[in-house]
């Protein structure tokens, strides 16, 4: 637990004031974790920040602890916003800092999409000292004049790569270019890469950056495996985890809002009670299904990637990527959701055979041999009628164009876009082999 938590340093060393003291102090906490001593010394000192640190290392307390020490001095009516990807992380971040603020008079107040507006207005009209918010709601209720930014003192950007990403990066030059006065900065992640970094660096004056992440982007209390299962068996094979493992509280990973549902219902039909959470639900739902996940009503949970980043689950103990992500940064994200504050978790990841690739880049980007599990007691099904014929389709196409291509290698080339009906598709004659054929599958131990 020491590589999460400074036992050698106590949270008066850092400065902090009495009201502060006290209440993380009821929150339980005794030492500051590493990224928490490291970032609020330098942000007390009022420095521009980009940190680094692991999930579940304590990123939330690291601004939130300095965000309120500077506010607190000067009580300035939205003196700081804090900008979060998603709704439920905007909550949860400002119930953190409500916890921190509970011996003082400040104010947080959390403005997120799909909240009613007339329940937010009159709140924002009493002036709170801080907000945390998603992007949307916050520039809507900047472009009515309710949530002014120049008051501003300090900006957060928690899960700062998916705020500088595609998505949101236009918003966000909104709101942080809306800031003309002198303010303070600080930028957060588990995962900042270059090109992030460039593009953060530009809202920072000279930052102090600091990277928590030696030698591995994943806690070393995660343990993680890989499963090599055909896209068919992966419905029973997650039953069949679920049911002879016995995993406490599981967080499911699919890809496509749809994956989501469809696997919700499989595993209800099998007798596995599951909720589901993706951007689809509307908002009471969502919130219906994040309390059930935080009072332990619930043991298992599908989500799509809005649940992957930030959430703070005590008792998650499985996380399961039923789809492998597509980009590793995300793996790592989900994964967090279990192993937090210096707690065990485990991660496992179903990887079909064509996904070998996005496996070994997972690995490349954390640094972690995931190794593969052996799962004897399950017999995998037999390849569905469907795959036997799209497979023997494709093997007549392949041999039909190795055919075409060794008689046009003989034959003097067809005129460009020559087009013969009798021949290929559209009258095409490839007069090439196809760049990507088939094979080069992952190894299996079922092959
Ligand atoms: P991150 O943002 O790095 O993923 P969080 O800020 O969500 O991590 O914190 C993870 C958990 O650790 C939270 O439940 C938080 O209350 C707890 N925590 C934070 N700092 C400490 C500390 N110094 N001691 C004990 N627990 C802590
Ligand atoms: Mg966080």
């Amino acid at each position: 637990m020491s590589d999460i938590f400074d036992t050698g340093t106590t949270f008066k060393q850092l400065g902090l004031s009495a009201p502060i003291l006290r209440a993380v102090d009821d929150m339980g906490f005794t030492h500051p974790t590493y990224v928490q001593a490291e970032v609020i010394p330098i942000a007390l000192a009022g420095r521009d920040i980009l940190a680094q640190s692991k999930t579940g290392t304590g990123k939330t307390a690291a601004f939130g602890i300095p965000v309120l020490e500077k506010i607190s001095r000067t009580k300035t009516p939205f003196g700081s916003l804090i900008l979060c990807p998603v709704r439920e992380l905007a909550v949860q971040v400002a119930h953190e800092l409500r916890n921190l603020t509970r011996h003082t008079d400040l104010r947080v107040l959390p403005v997120y999409g799909g909240q009613r507006m007339n329940v937010q207005i009159p709140k924002l009209k009493k002036g709170p000292h801080v907000i945390v918010g998603t992007p949307g709601r916050v520039m809507d209720f900047h472009r009515r004049g309710l949530l002014p930014y120049e008051h501003v003192e300090v900006a957060v950007l928690d899960e700062v790569d998916r705020m500088l990403d595609i998505g949101f990066r236009e918003d966000i030059r909104r709101i942080l270019g809306g800031m003309r006065q002198e303010h303070q900065t600080i930028f957060v992640s588990a995962t900042i890469g270059d090109e992030i970094e460039k593009l953060a660096r530009r809202y920072l004056k000279n930052p102090e950056k600091l990277v928590l992440t030696a030698s591995s982007l994943t806690v070393s209390q995660v343990t993680q495996h890989h499963f090599s299962v055909e896209r068919w068996d992966k419905n029973r094979l997650l039953v069949h985890l679920l049911t002879h493992e016995t995993p406490a509280l599981t967080l499911v990973f699919c890809r496509t809002k749809q994956t989501v549902d469809g696997l919700c219902s499989y595993l209800n039909r099998k007798g596995i009670e599951a909720h589901a959470i993706h951007g689809d639900l509307h908002q009471g739902k969502r919130n219906s299904v994040m309390a059930k996940l935080r009072s332990g009503e619930l043991s298992v949970l599908v989500a799509s990637d809005l649940a992957a980043r930030g959430l703070d689950v005590d008792d998650i103990t499985h996380v399961i990527n039923f789809d492998l992500p597509e980009d590793p940064e995300v793996y790592v994200h989900r994964i967090g959701r279990t192993a937090r504050a210096g707690r065990d978790g485990i991660a496992w990841s179903f990887v079909t055979p064509d996904q070998g690739n996005l496996l070994t880049n997972i690995e490349k980007l954390t640094n972690v041999e995931i190794e593969l599990a052996d799962y004897p007691d399950f017999e995998p099904g037999p390849v569905p009628k469907a795959v036997q014929m799209e497979r023997e389709r494709k093997a007549e196409l392949d041999a039909t164009r190795l055919v075409t291509h060794s008689r046009v290698a003989t034959e003097p080339p067809p005129e460009k876009d020559a087009v013969d009906p009798t021949k290929f598709p559209g009258g095409k004659v490839p007069t090439a082999m196809p760049k990507r054929r088939m094979g080069g599958r992952v190894r299996t131990r079922r092959r």
